[in-house]
């Protein structure tokens, strides 16, 4: 016998479902029961993308710790000990990361006078020189910025010579909180609300994918983080360009923000808004953006696993090294191996699948992993449904970016 009833309001539901869910639904979401919330966004997941979770084997290398901006809640810049790695190192890492089995590298660092456009052009070259089979997803919009300026050109004219150097997907990190209020207090010599809006738009634009990220848990009211998603939401319906969204929970240890915050007795998100930042995440861009990341580096692993039945259908990277979160104080580690995601992912009851930065199915390449697919289920089938489902196929913004 049932002895529970949702008590979500049908109309919520079912523009739920058509992919219009309001800010005031999203309000009403947040206050009810988190179960119903769960519940409601896992239902949405199995219809974007399946039991399909996927991961992708990557690799970070941070090029720079130098950095001239003044983010109040940054633990990894540094004057002392700061570095810039030489494109000779730039490519050891890359081939270990090859060798290890990875399809992606992640590039990250800070802006700096000596980094313009022709800087990143050189990596760029230099890597898919040696490594053409590696998707480089790399720099930020802020970086971008930075670069073209210092180079003297448009951000157009250097997201376009970017691409044509090989960079396959922009980071959408910078984003923090898009909301002015917000960001004159964490990142004052970051880029506008508008300016990361239109730097996005204009990757979109030339062809770039990128992800969408949120750095949440500071000084942002509820309403903020809300209307964050619902500018992603107004972004992806325009341009189509991107590929997932990242929520991440901001890790107050070692830096300004963090500082103040513990000062007064406030320590960041609890698990369980972590958990129901995700689910409206699932719920507000449902037909949007079919891919939310539930990043085990923040949420630690056991919360990435619980967060698989809330909505997400991605863990990440593998990563190998994460220099941002453990200089902020995170304790999850640096490095995950793909069998412990497909461990992970099969005890969820899901199919795990190893991705590329776009979101492909990709053959598994990573050293002893003899048994990666599911039983009955060859690779072909497999790809061919999640070539279905995947972010920009047959589907009304397909049309609009072609990548
Ligand atoms: S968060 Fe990034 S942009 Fe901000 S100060 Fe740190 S390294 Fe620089």
């Amino acid at each position: 016998m049932r002895t529970t009833q949702m008590t979500i309001p049908d109309a919520v539901i079912e523009r739920a479902y058509e992919g219009k869910c309001t800010k005031e639904d999203a309000l009403l979401l947040l206050n009810g029961s988190p179960f119903e919330l769960f519940k409601l966004a896992d239902e949405l997941r199995a219809l974007a993308v399946g039991d399909l979770v996927s991961y992708v084997v990557n690799r970070n290398i941070y090029i720079t710790n130098k950095c001239v901006g003044n983010c109040g809640f940054c633990a990894y810049r540094t004057n002392k000990n700061s570095y810039i790695l030489s494109l000779d190192e730039i490519l050891e890492k890359a081939e270990e990361a090859q060798k290890a089995g990875a399809v992606e590298l992640c590039i990250q660092g800070g802006y700096t006078p000596e980094a313009d456009i022709e800087f990143y052009l050189e990596i760029l070259e230099a890597l898919k020189a040696e490594f053409p089979e590696l998707c480089i997803h790399a720099f930020s919009p802020m970086e971008v910025n930075y670069a073209a300026e210092l180079s003297e050109m448009s951000v157009k004219e250097a997201l376009e010579k970017l691409k044509k150097s090989g960079l396959d997907s922009l980071t959408g990190t910078s984003a923090e909180i898009l909301s002015d209020r917000v960001r004159k207090i964490i990142c004052p010599s970051k880029l506008s609300t508008q300016q990361w809006i239109n730097t996005i738009k204009m990757a979109h634009k030339v062809g770039l994918s990128t992800n969408a990220t949120i750095m949440y848990g500071h000084i942002e009211t509820l309403e903020e983080r809300l209307d964050h998603i619902f500018s992603i939401r107004e972004i992806q319906e325009e341009t189509g360009g991107f590929s997932e969204f990242i929520p991440m929970s901001f890790l107050p240890y070692n830096n300004k923000i963090g500082e103040e915050m513990l000062a007064s007795g406030k320590f960041s998100s609890t698990g369980l808004e972590d958990l129901q930042l995700l689910a409206i995440s699932r719920i507000i861009l449902h037909t949007h953006v079919d891919n939310i990341q539930a990043t085990w580096v923040k949420l630690g692993k056991k919360l990435a696993h619980v967060a698989l039945s809330c909505g997400a259908n991605d863990l990440g990277g593998t990563l190998t090294e994460d220099q941002i979160s453990s200089a902020a104080g995170g304790s999850n580690g640096e490095f995950v191996s793909p069998q412990e995601f497909e461990w992970m992912i099969k005890k969820a009851g899901k199919i795990p699948m190893q991705r590329d930065t776009l979101y492909r199915a990709v053959k598994a390449r990573s050293p002893g992993r003899a048994e990666r697919l599911p039983e009955k289920m060859e690779e072909k089938n497999r790809s061919e449904i999640w070539e279905k489902k995947k972010w920009g196929t047959g589907n009304k913004r397909s049309s609009k970016i072609q990548l």
